[in-house]
């Protein structure tokens, strides 16, 4: 509880709605009807930059000392973490320089750029990234902001769970969220095990990047051999060290899902909002959609972290054609 409740004061003290919003929660019709469940949206898609990264960048930039602000920062990110930071940074006045793994979708470099972080490209995967910018921060003397393993981008990830009691008064059964390195589910699981401890938490990864559910049934934080990357916001090989030490006790439950699932559930998000998500952001929703078809569960609440919206254009061809092909399997 001492744990959890250190995690509690940093969210409650995060500043960070200096840039992020209150996004809202709200209901998907479609989706509650056909699943027999009620099915909240938390609409992190629509924050400044498409993704939820700016409440964790923006409260670890604001933690640092003048001197560190002057000197700059660096940082090492699959695309929407680099967002973040250069958006924080910009916000604060401090340089930002941001390492990007080759295979990043465009759209997530040039959203760098436009924000006036320097964007350097180096490496095939986010591991190469890493070293490179660490080694960077090391000559350089900018201080390294980690994605997802840190404390303050943990309690600034967390904000979105505090919204999220705040925003839905009666009783809630479970909130699904999707995991990259473990920094919202993180969170997110230290202020609603806290506070209301009933609510399941449910993480939900890519089964090519299933690092959580992996170091939980080997104790420890292993490091996967291989990580596909259609879920590019996810792909991440270890979960983070503080984030683990939160899940281990906090998380109830981890699914993985097929990339198939993900274009079926950016398709569902579509039909109830009219608005598109990129593949990790419609993780939870296929993981709800899992989660129900193999519990049987009925009339409960579920929420489900909508995280971001950042796909190439050219990618929903893909997607939309792979969504087609599962609705025809599942009527078949
Ligand atoms: C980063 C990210 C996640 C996962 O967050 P972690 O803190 O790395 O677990 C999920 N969805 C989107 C869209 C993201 O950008």
């Amino acid at each position: 509880m001492a744990l959890l409740e250190h995690y509690v004061k940093m969210i409650l003290a995060a500043p960070v709605y200096d840039l992020a919003i209150c996004t809202p929660l709200q209901v998907a019709p479609a989706l509650s009807l056909r699943l027999g469940n009620q099915v909240l949206l938390k609409r992190e898609d629509l924050q400044p930059t498409f993704s939820f990264k700016i409440r964790g960048a923006y409260n670890r930039l604001a933690q640092l000392s003048a001197e560190q602000k002057q000197r700059g920062v660096i940082t090492a990110s699959a695309g929407n973490h680099a967002q973040g930071v250069a958006l924080a940074a910009r916000e604060l006045g401090i340089k930002a320089t941001i390492v990007m793994p080759e295979t990043t979708p465009e759209l997530k470099v040039l959203g760098v750029r436009s924000r006036g972080g320097e964007a350097l490209l180096h490496g095939p995967s986010f591991p190469f990234a890493l070293a490179h910018a660490l080694a960077l921060a090391e000559r350089t003397g900018c201080t390294f902001v980690p994605p997802f393993d840190d404390p303050h981008v943990i309690a600034g990830q967390g904000t979105v769970a505090m919204e999220i009691l705040r925003q839905h008064q009666g009783p809630l059964d479970a909130i699904f969220v999707p995991v990259g390195g473990g920094g919202l589910i993180a969170g997110i699981a230290a202020y609603v095990k806290y506070l209301q401890p009933q609510i399941r938490i449910v993480g939900v990864e890519s089964e090519h990047s299933n690092c959580l559910q992996q170091a939980l049934l080997a104790g420890e934080r292993v490091i996967l051999p291989t990580v596909g990357t259609f879920a590019d916001g996810v792909a991440v090989a270890q979960i983070g060290e503080y984030g683990f030490q939160i899940c281990r006790q906090h998380v109830d439950q981890v699914i993985s899902v097929s990339n198939d699932e993900l274009c079926a559930a950016i398709k569902d998000i579509y039909d109830d909002t009219r608005s598109i998500t990129e593949p990790s952001g419609a993780l939870a929703v296929a993981g709800i959609k899992r989660y129900v078809a193999d519990s049987g569960a009925r009339g409960q609440t579920l929420v489900a972290i909508d995280s971001g919206a950042n796909i190439n254009f050219d990618s929903l061809r893909h997607v939309a054609e792979r969504a087609a092909l599962c609705t025809a399997v599942a009527q078949a």
